[in-house]
């Protein structure tokens, strides 16, 4: 029997992370009267990327202090995509995100004091250093109290969006669960905001048994806010773009800090420059429009590219100079340790069980596993409307459908009526960090809040036959454990039992995995891939989406999530591997390589790719959408 609770909203946030918490805060700025409601699969006082904690914040403009201007900011960004950013939807949040960052100053959060400017005290050009281990509680406080306690559902996990029967394009809410008592939740909706973070775990991990689950990008992670949009129909852009980030070994502690602040090198493990020997190479092959290699910074893909051939030469590994650098018994030390203390514990606790002094040695600099990512330097998600006075002119002979034009009336909003994104979410802008993501999570709110406005006399409704037939898919993978327990099974103990009437998530996400892994540009391949392996990967996610359909099954509330999990990946996974099977050229080397067009081609692809997904047919359609550059470019 299960249980099934409605609620009404005004707004409903899914996902609480930093996004989500931005647009918690902005919905009830705007609207006292609202209902706003969280539903999030963690707790929101430490949920999300940001859940350790983190020692930077990585966009900040200082335009008080006059440290930067927002029309550099946005040629910075897009010279580190390689010339293809949503210009509008970049300088949106950079405008806005120094008032996110003095709100969290406000809140408490610790951030470094210059005492002779009055500022920050900045680690690079756009980050600044915070003590940050509390970041997200203190975000989540704000959030929780703009809302009400009442209105955070944690512990939710959101499954699948819910369409008004009377408009297929238009979303009322969505339908979760409770992941430790299995109470089924029908949120009806006014305007829906996606805000579920990233995708980890898409791709095999560096780390497999010895350390399974560890990861750069948290595994809880689960790529929701792409696959309920997939599945819903939104329009997709950039997928292909998913990210490769150099991290310090095993730990995958970062290397910002080290970098920036203290100005460490990095080398190859002879001690010398790894991006010289592959400079004059990278030139001819990656220059385009944008002359890319020489830009003052030099494109965070093409460094990691250059790495990665040194590797290749046999002068690998990368290695961290970090001797240079820290000096024991000083604040450098200091530094270099509270970095990690910071957000990524777990490289202090492997650099004490080596007896590693990172004053004394370097340390190797790995590059991970990718990423589906959309606020990093990386750029996958929904394509979603600018704000009205950045909104280039509509683009003369493209078809005035959303997915191709670049604002249809609020911002944020992805092509389906009512369903807005933010954070890793929403595509095409990177570069947000955590400051941009509550950046971008109040821009959506806020005009989230100008839709409901706009659409007052409207009726939410809800089909109880939609309703019936998502909880009872959504129940199936516990109904047939139960149906099929006590049929004969084998396999090894550390994994769930063998059986051929079922698919437990852990062996469909390494299956998912190997294929990510071994077809579309995984480590396992150094990023390298073709027409045939991504092809060969299209065909073996379809055999594991039937599988998927047919055997998924769970023993309990907390593999349901994981079944869940899953099967959003999975939908990502086949968006990743459609976008790059449709970009005919290597444009983010150090991120993949297209073997069969190893270079950047701008002639024909200086344009975004877009996708949309018809559940019903289980068809995709791609297409090329112009870059329109609001600043001028070169
Ligand atoms: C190790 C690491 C270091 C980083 N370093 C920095 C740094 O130094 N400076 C900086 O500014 N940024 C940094 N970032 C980036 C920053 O954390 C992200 O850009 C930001 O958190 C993205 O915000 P988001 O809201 O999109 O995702 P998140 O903050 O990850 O939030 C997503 C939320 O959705 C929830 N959720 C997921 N699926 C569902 C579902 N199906 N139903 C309900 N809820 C769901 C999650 O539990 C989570 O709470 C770092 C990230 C990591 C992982």
């Amino acid at each position: 029997m299960v249980r099934v609770r409605y609620v009404d909203a005004d707004i409903l946030i899914i996902g609480g992370g930093m996004a989500g918490s931005g647009a918690a805060w902005e919905a009830r700025y705007w609207c006292r009267n609202c209902r706003v409601v969280i539903a999030e699969k963690a707790n929101i006082n430490r949920s999300g990327a940001v859940a350790m904690g983190l020692s930077a914040i990585n966009t900040y403009m200082g335009l008080k202090c006059k440290e930067n201007t927002v029309e550099d900011y946005v040629k910075y960004v897009r010279g580190d995509l390689m010339g293809i950013v949503r210009e509008d939807l970049v300088y949106d949040y950079a405008r806005h995100v120094d008032s996110t960052v003095h709100l969290f100053d406000e809140w408490g959060l610790p951030i470094w004091p210059n005492p002779q400017t009055g500022c920050y005290v900045r680690e690079g050009k756009w980050q600044i250093m915070i003590h940050g281990e509390s970041y997200k509680a203190i975000v989540a406080e704000a959030a929780r109290k703009a809302v009400g306690e009442e209105n955070v559902f944690n512990r939710v996990m959101v499954t699948h969006l819910l369409k008004s029967p009377s408009n297929p394009n238009r979303v009322v809410g969505a339908i979760g669960f409770n992941v430790n008592d299995g109470t089924v939740y029908v949120f009806r909706a006014k305007a829906t905001i996606v805000s579920a973070g990233g995708g980890s775990h898409v791709y095999r991990p560096r780390s497999q048994g010895e350390g399974l689950g560890r990861a750069w990008y948290p595994p809880w992670s689960s790529a929701s806010s792409y696959g309920l949009m997939i599945e819903a129909g939104a329009v997709m852009t950039m997928m292909e773009a998913r990210f490769v980030v150099p991290r310090f070994k095993d730990g995958y502690g970062p290397v910002g800090a080290y970098q920036l602040l203290l100005k460490t090198k990095i080398t190859n493990a002879y001690g010398q420059d790894f991006w010289k020997p592959h400079y004059e190479e990278i030139k001819k092959l990656y220059s385009g429009k944008g002359n890319y290699p020489d830009l003052p910074i030099t494109p965070t893909t093409l460094r990691v590219y250059a790495q990665r051939l040194e590797w290749m030469a046999g002068r690998g590994p990368s290695l961290m100079r970090t001797e240079e650098t820290v000096k024991k018994g000083t604040e450098s030390e200091a530094i270099a340790y509270e970095d990690f203390l910071d957000m990524t514990i777990s490289q202090v606790v492997i650099w004490a069980g080596q007896n590693h002094e990172p004053a004394e040695r370097p340390y190797e600099v790995i590059t991970t596993e990718p990423y589906v990512m959309g606020s990093h330097a990386t750029e996958c998600g929904a394509w979603a409307s600018g704000p009205d006075d950045l909104a280039p002119k509509k683009i003369e002979g493209l078809p005035d459908d959303r997915g191709y034009q670049y604002y249809w009336g609020y911002n944020r909003m992805t092509t389906l009526d009512g369903l807005f994104c933010a954070g890793d979410g929403c595509g095409a802008n990177p570069h947000k960090f955590s400051s941009g993501s509550f950046t971008e999570g109040r821009l959506a709110a806020k005009s989230a809040v100008l839709f409901i406005m706009d659409h007052s006399d409207e009726k939410i409704e809800v089909d109880k036959a939609q309703v019936d037939s998502i909880i009872t898919k959504l129940m199936e993978p516990l109904e047939r454990y139960e149906r099929g327990k006590y049929t004969v099974v084998t396999g090894p103990s550390y994994m769930h039992p063998i059986d051929p009437t079922k698919m437990y998530w852990k062996q469909g996400l390494f299956r998912l995995q190997k294929i990510m892994d071994e077809y579309a540009g995984g480590w396992s391949t150094m990023y390298v891939t073709n027409e045939w392996m991504l092809n060969r990967a299209l065909e073996l996610l379809q055999f594991l989406k039937e599988d998927f359909i047919n055997y998924a099954a769970a023993q309990d509330w907390h593999e349901l999530m994981r079944v869940w999990e899953l099967w959003h990946r999975i939908l990502t996974a086949e968006a990743v591997v459609r976008h790059m099977l449709f970009r005919k050229e290597t444009r983010w080397p150090g991120y993949y390589v297209r073997a069969d067009y190893p270079a950047l081609d701008d002639e024909n692809w200086h344009v975004f790719v877009n996708s949309r997904y018809d559940a019903k047919t289980g068809k995709w359609e791609l297409w090329k959408v112009p870059v329109i550059h609001i600043i001028p470019f070169p």
